[in-house]
């Protein structure tokens, strides 16, 4: 079964959004298997977006990232990275499709709700930035 990693940016935890994402997730049968808040440092941050280091928007993204806590979760289901990508929308969410999470909640292109993994190598290091193997069920 895929996995993927979701995580709820510090802008959807502020705002109260976690169970709306959440909720989301369940009325679509994306099963959860794992998932904790916690609260990235700069450095944590850095590492996770290394991909993105070159961007202009690479600052201020991770500053964003590691300004309050987040929730990361493993999600599992048949083709779970792009059914939860549907779910969250375009990355900017004036061009993201009616219903999606980033279309009714993102403000701007970087505060937007969510991250989900963009393939199963990204998904499955993501997962091994935040999860070890007992934290997993399922
Ligand atoms: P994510 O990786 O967070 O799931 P994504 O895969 O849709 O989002 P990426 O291209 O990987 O988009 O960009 C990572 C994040 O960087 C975006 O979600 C957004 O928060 C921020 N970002 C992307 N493009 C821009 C931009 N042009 N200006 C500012 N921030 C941006
Ligand atoms: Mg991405």
């Amino acid at each position: 079964m895929e996995k993927t990693l979701s995580i709820i940016k510090p802008d959807g935890v502020k705002r109260g959004l976690i169970g709306e994402v959440i909720r989301r997730l369940e009325n679509n049968k994306i099963k959860v298997i794992a998932i904790k808040m916690l609260h990235m440092d700069i450095n944590q941050a850095q590492g996770f977006y290394a991909v993105h280091q070159e961007r202009p928007f690479f600052k201020s993204l991770t500053d964003f990232m590691s300004s309050g806590p987040v929730v990361v979760m493993i999600l599992e289901g048949d083709n779970v990275i792009s059914k939860y990508r549907e779910l969250m929308g375009a990355t900017n969410y004036k061009e993201a499709a009616e219903g999606t999470i980033r279309k009714d909640f993102a403000t701007d292109i970087e505060k937007n709700v969510v991250h989900g993994s963009d393939g199963p190598e990204t998904a499955s290091s993501e997962i091994s930035y935040f999860f070890n193997t007992f934290e997993i069920a399922g």
